[in-house]
Order: structure tokens, then sequence, then C-alpha cells
């Protein structure tokens, strides 16, 4: 079979050459700032780990292989912009928000979104950076250098956040996983947990949303939804054209994983169904050093990415499976002694939000 070359070198294109590898496919990520000429080959096809990338001698050749599954729709879902004038064309609820032209000024965006609202750069954001909050009780004014370069989105008060990770195939079958409860603080994931039944009621309005899109952008491989959720109510929050942090929990939880799926969608194999395992947690490694003491917790999985460690900075997660709710209660115990701050947060979180 052709090789699969995947835009990118970090973790999610290190995990999708390890769910390619049972099934032969030979999946090889590429560092962006390689100066290789990459031997690639007229039927090999090609993948990305990051929606947006510079132009360099990597991406120059990878960008211009004719097998470039959905490239033309990157550009639209990398900018926040574009992204939300789509949600806006599919009339696929999201926060309110405009522009941020040369011209806006702060008070436009209170008048019209009201007290609290919060920019967006258009580009680049990720882990809530990017973001600067506007506040009408401080009188906080637009930056300069925000002017054209972002969007401003009301404050939305949702009630809590979760993400909806599917899979297109070439011929427009989709599964999907079901919908992750997700915890962010200060704007960067800590943990995820699925499924829950308490969620279900959301499925069937959650996946018709994403179908909509994937099917309008006439997408294949995996892509996230996040979301708010307002009451009974869901606003979208942004779309990932990838493979999705608020999904790795499937590598334990599901019997194929989103990875899998990924690979198996670009390269034209048939969709594996989504079908999950048992109670599924997922914790990020956030800034920590890896202990392997975590490995005497029974059932835990570790992946770590290698990355130095920076505060902030996702350098690995944590996977917990299991069918026994006392066992998964007992192993988020254990864990709280071997995590700093603000993990305790984020484990008393998830031991609240197991069935
Ligand atoms: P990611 O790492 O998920 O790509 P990002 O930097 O692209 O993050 P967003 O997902 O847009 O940024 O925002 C990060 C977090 O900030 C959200 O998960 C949510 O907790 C909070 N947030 C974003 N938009 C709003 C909003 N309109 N109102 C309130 N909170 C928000
Ligand atoms: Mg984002
Ligand atoms: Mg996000």
């Amino acid at each position: 079979m052709s090789a699969l070359w995947v835009l990118g070198a970090g973790q999610l294109g290190a995990m999708l050459k390890q769910a390619g590898t049972p099934l032969g496919v030979d999946v090889r990520p590429v560092d962006i700032e390689s100066t290789e000429t990459l031997p690639l080959d007229e039927n090999d096809i090609v993948t990305a780990e990051r929606e947006e990338w510079p132009e360099t001698v990597a991406t120059k050749q990878l960008a211009t292989h004719s097998n470039f599954v959905n490239l033309d729709t990157f550009p639209q879902l990398a900018d926040r912009l574009t992204q939300k004038q789509w949600l806006d064309k599919l009339e696929l609820a999201t926060a309110p928000w405009f522009p941020v032209k040369n011209d806006s000024t702060a008070q436009y965006a209170y008048d019209t979104l009201g007290e609290r609202v919060l920019m967006k750069r258009r580009r680049g954001g990720y882990d809530g950076k990017g973001q600067y909050w506007l506040k009408a009780s401080e009188n906080t004014q637009i930056p300069n250098d925000w002017k054209g370069a972002a969007i401003a989105e009301q404050a939305i008060n949702f009630d809590e956040e979760m993400s909806l990770v599917g899979v297109r195939g070439k011929d427009g079958q989709c599964y999907f996983y079901p919908l992750t409860l997700n915890l962010h603080i200060n704007g960067i994931l800590y943990a995820s947990v699925s499924p829950l039944k308490r969620l279900s009621p959301l499925q069937g309005k959650a996946e018709a949303m994403l179908s909509k899109l994937m099917e309008a952008l006439d997408y294949v491989g995996v892509m996230a939804m996040e979301c708010f959720r307002v009451g009974d109510e869901l606003l979208i929050n942004e779309l990932a054209p990838r493979v999705h942090n608020s999904g790795h929990w499937t590598q334990a939880g599901a019997t194929t994983c989103q990875f899998e799926n990924h690979v198996r969608a670009v390269t034209g194999l048939p969709l594996a169904p989504t079908a999950v395992k048992n109670q599924s947690m997922m914790v990020n490694l956030i800034g920590v050093d890896v202990d392997y003491d975590w490995l005497n917790i029974e059932g835990l999985e570790l992946y770590w990415y290698k990355k130095s460690v920076r505060p902030g900075r996702k350098v690995g997660h944590l996977n917990m499976c299991s069918g026994d709710l006392e066992k998964l209660q007992s192993m988020l115990s254990n864990l709280n002694e071997k995590l700093p701050e603000p993990y305790p947060q984020a484990l008393e979180w998830l031991s609240k939000n197991l069935p």
C-alpha cells in the first residue's frame, strides 16, 4: 500500500502512526521545519495533524500533492472568521459574533454583544492562547494589533462544555463517538469523560450538526466539534478538521480509536463503527514531568509525548477505562496524590461526573 504522509510531527502525528501500524499502513509524520526532499509517490496520500501551517520546504511539497485529503477545507476552518461564516451559512448555532475590523470599537462590541466580549485571534490560537477579554465594567478597549486580526464573541454563560468526534468516509458514511464532557481550566483542556448516559438526549442533535458540516465541506476523515451546552441547546464553539484531544479516550475506550478511523477514512479503507468498551476518562498532562509511579495505578494507560516540559504545555495524557466505577473512583483518588495543582480540581470534576 502507498504511504500516508502527515503534515506535522507532534503527538497527533505520532498517534496516527501508531494506529496505522496494525493496518499495515505506512504513516509518515513530517516535521514542518524539515528541509529534506520527501520521496513522495503520486499514489501516496497526505493528511495533516494541524489546521494551519507556514510555507516551508516540507509543507510546500506536501500541500502540492494531488492526494492531500481535505486540502481546501483547512484554510476555511483555520481562520475563525470563515469558520464562523460557515456556521452562520449552515444555520448552525454558535456564540453571537462579529469580525473585528480596523474601525471596530469596544463600544460597538458592548452594544451588540453585551458586557463581556471575548476576542479571539483569527489564526493560530490554541489552548486558550490568542484570546482577549473586553469588559465593559473595566472599559477595556480593543488594542490596535487586534483590529483586522480577530473576531469578537459574546461571553457564553454555559452549563458545561462537550465535544463530538465524528468520522466521514469517502462514500459519505459517518460514524460518531458518544459526546465527551470536557473540563477546561484557563482555556486549556484538562480532563474528559465519556460516554455519559445523561448526555445521550443531546447525541442526535450534535450528530446532525456535525453531519451537516462534514457534508457541506465534503470532508473525509475525523473532525471534532466543540460545543457549549446551554440548557437543552448546543452552541458550536469551534471545529477542528483533524483528530482531537477530546477524542484521546477512544484509544482505551472504543473498539476502534479516532486515530485508526482517521487513517482508515483518508486511505479509503472501510470505517469501523465507533462502539465503546466501557466508561472512559482522560487526563491531560500539562506542564508536569513524567512520573512512572503513575504506572502503579492498575489499568491506567500513559501516553508521554517526549516533548520538553514547560508550564501550560501539553506533554502527555492518561487514559483510564473500566466497567467498574468503583475502580475508576479509586484510580482517581490514587492519582490525586501523584499530581500537583490544579489537578485536584480536575480529578474531583471527573469523580463527580462519573455515573
Ligand atoms: P483549543 O485548544 O481547544 O483549540 P482555542 O485556543 O482554539 O482552544 P477556544 O476553544 O475557542 O480556544 O476557547 C478555549 C476555551 O475558552 C473554551 O473551551 C471555553 O472554556 C472558553 N471560551 C471560548 N469561547 C468562549 C465564549 N464565547 N464564552 C465563554 N467562554 C469561552
Ligand atoms: Mg482551537
Ligand atoms: Mg477549543
